[in-house]
Parts: C-alpha cells; sequence; structure tokens
C-alpha cells in the first residue's frame, strides 16, 4: 500500500473570466472545484494507475468535509486527522491569458494537534510499503514537522517532494527520505545559486555533502526531462518533444510515477520512465491530476535513459 500525506490541502477554484475587472462584479459561469494540494494530485495518479492507495494528513471544518466527499466519489480511500481549523481555499482567476492567484495560508496547527498527527501517522505508516510527503507545512508545525515525521516511520521509505526552509530542514537530519524530487528552482533555492542544464555541474552539485545518504535524487526539468542521481549512478533523462495543455501538477504526476515504481521494485531505467511519462501525461491534460493513460507507452518508448 502508498500512503500519500498532504498536510495543508486545499479547495482549489478556478475563476474563468474573459476579462477580470478590478473594483466591480466579476461573474464566473464555468466554476471548477477540485480537492488540491500536491499530495492529494500525487493521490489521484496513483489511483489512475490502480495502486493501492490511502490518503491522510490534516482536514477541517466544511471545507475538509467537501475534500473528502471528492475523494469517496473517485473512491480514493482516505484516513485525515481532522483539526479545528478550516481547511483552505486557493483561487486561481483566468483571465486574459493570465492567471491571477489567491492563495489562503490555511489553518494555524496547534501543538496537540502536531503531536496527535504524529501518533496517526505512525500508525497509517505501519501499514504502508512506501509512503510520499508533498507540499508545505501548514502554520503552526515546527519546521522540522517532517523530520519528525520521517523518524516516526523509519525505516519505510518515503518519496519527499516539498521545497524551502522544509526541506533545507530535512537534509539537515539524520534521519534520510529516500528519494526527493526537486526542480531546478527548487535546486537552485538549496543551493543559492543557479544551476546550468549541464552534466559535470549537475553531477558536483548532486554530489555535495547536504545530499549524502539520500538514495535517490531526481531533479526534474520541465520540458528539458531530468537528471538523476541513484546512489553512485548518474542519469540523464531525454523527453520527445510534446504539445503542451496545461503542466501545472507534472512534477506531482512524476512523484506518483516514482514512487509507484520504486514500490513494484522496478529496474532504474523504468523507474526514471515512468516518473517521466506521468509528467509529461500530465502537462498534455487540461485537468491537473489526470492523465490520459492509453498514450503511456508511446511516450515511455521515446525515453531515452543515459547513464552518465
Ligand atoms: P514541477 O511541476 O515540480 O515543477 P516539472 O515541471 O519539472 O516539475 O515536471 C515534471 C516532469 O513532467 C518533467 O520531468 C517532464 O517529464 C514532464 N514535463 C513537465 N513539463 C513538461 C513540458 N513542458 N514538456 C514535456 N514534459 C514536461
Amino acid at each position: 500500500m502508498i500512503l500519500t500525506i498532504t498536510m495543508n490541502p486545499s479547495i482549489d477554484i478556478s475563476y474563468p473570466l474573459e476579462t477580470f475587472k478590478l473594483d466591480t462584479v466579476n461573474r464566473v459561469k464555468e466554476v471548477r472545484k477540485t480537492a488540491g494540494g500536491k499530495g492529494l494530485n500525487v493521490t489521484r495518479i496513483l489511483k489512475q494507475l490502480d495502486a493501492e492507495v490511502i490518503a491522510s494528513g490534516l482536514i477541517g471544518g466544511f471545507l475538509g468535509e467537501e475534500i473528502k466527499k471528492d475523494l469517496d466519489q473517485t473512491r480514493i480511500a482516505h484516513d485525515f486527522l481532522p483539526i479545528s481549523g478550516e481547511t483552505r481555499n486557493c483561487i486561481a482567476i483566468l483571465h486574459e491569458g493570465q492567471q491571477t492567484e489567491i492563495l489562503e495560508s490555511g489553518p494555524v496547527i496547534s501543538e496537540e494537534e502536531a503531536s496527535a498527527f504524529l501518533e496517526h501517522f505512525g500508525k497509517l505508516a505501519a501499514k504502508a510499503d512506501i509512503i510520499s510527503f508533498s507540499g508545505s507545512l501548514p502554520e503552526g508545525l515546527p519546521i522540522d514537522f517532517y523530520s519528525q515525521m520521517l523518524q516516526v516511520c523509519q525505516p519505510k521509505p518515503v518519496v519527499l517532494d516539498c521545497s524551502g526552509a522544509a526541506l533545507t530542514a530535512v537534509l539537515k537530519e539524520d534521519v534520510k527520505p529516500k528519494l526527493i524530487k526537486p526542480n531546478t528552482e527548487e535546486l537552485a533555492g538549496l543551493l543559492g545559486r543557479s544551476v546550468l542544464n549541464d552534466v559535470e555541474e549537475l553531477k558536483a552539485v548532486l554530489s555535495e555533502p547536504m545530499f549524502t545518504g539520500i538514495e535517490w535524487i531526481v531533479v526534474s526539468m520541465g520540458g528539458d526531462g531530468a537528471f538523476a542521481k541513484h546512489f553512485d549512478k548518474f542519469y540523464r533523462v531525454t523527453i520527445p518533444k510534446i504539445e503542451v495543455v496545461n503542466p501545472v501538477g507534472s512534477g506531482d504526476a512524476t512523484v506518483a510515477g516514482l514512487t509507484a515504481a520504486i514500490e513494484a521494485g522496478l529496474s532504474d531505467e523504468a523507474v526514471l520512465k515512468q516518473g517521466n511519462v506521468l509528467g509529461m501525461l500530465n502537462a498534455q491534460e487540461a485537468t491537473t491530476g489526470h492523465v490520459n493513460l492509453a498514450n503511456y507507452q508511446i511516450l515511455f518508448d521515446q525515453i531515452n535513459i543515459e547513464e552518465i
């Protein structure tokens, strides 16, 4: 079983508008509302892959109930810890080819809720073969909360996809995730400088002491594919050109593909191909977290994995 963790889920609302007018009324015809947050995107992709998956994290209030309903409708198993705060709304206004976002910061988690979650998580983790942690931590949780979760679930393999201070905090601790998947921007954020898409530079960067002990590092590079390190092997992943509809959530789809492939014990080549195929399939669809698996094999066969 794969356990996915979303600590700060949301109801994602999209408002398409022909023109966005300030200081007056804007009427929206086609509102789309979905259960969001990076971990829930991962979960939806895993479900489409027919993986056995349970979604967990923190959920509260009326919008928390809506998220549960949304998951029930798609027959996704879930076991969230209820909290007293209200799960957030994230609004994207799509207008004149632009996207204006209004993101609520979400609930503030109390100390009691934090320790109750660690206990809840420990029980779920004991039943899981592999666990994914995705996205930001809500306010109130200490910045090393993912490290505390890693302690609780060890030695279960964890695929971690977060950025900024939460990721830096994990890299400082002794208990390591099995895999991290920074994109180029997140990698630059970790290093405090930009990184060239150059084999020798990427090899040097991923060999830096801050990454010691992490078995897999997959740097995703959007349309340029990916660069990966597994133990002491380095791989360049070259992908074909595709027609992109909406790349939002491609990184989450990649995480789902990598996680399912690792759980299945696939070869390095197959793990990397599956991760990239799912990222690409997500980019080819309008709906985040939705993939058309009929095109899986066609893309899989066009990806080139080169050990360098
Ligand atoms: P994130 O969403 O975390 O920023 P990326 O944008 O790197 O992650 O996307 C993850 C993967 O999805 C890429 O490694 C690639 O396989 C695929 N992908 C994303 N954007 C594109 C694109 N524009 N063209 C082709 N593949 C893409």
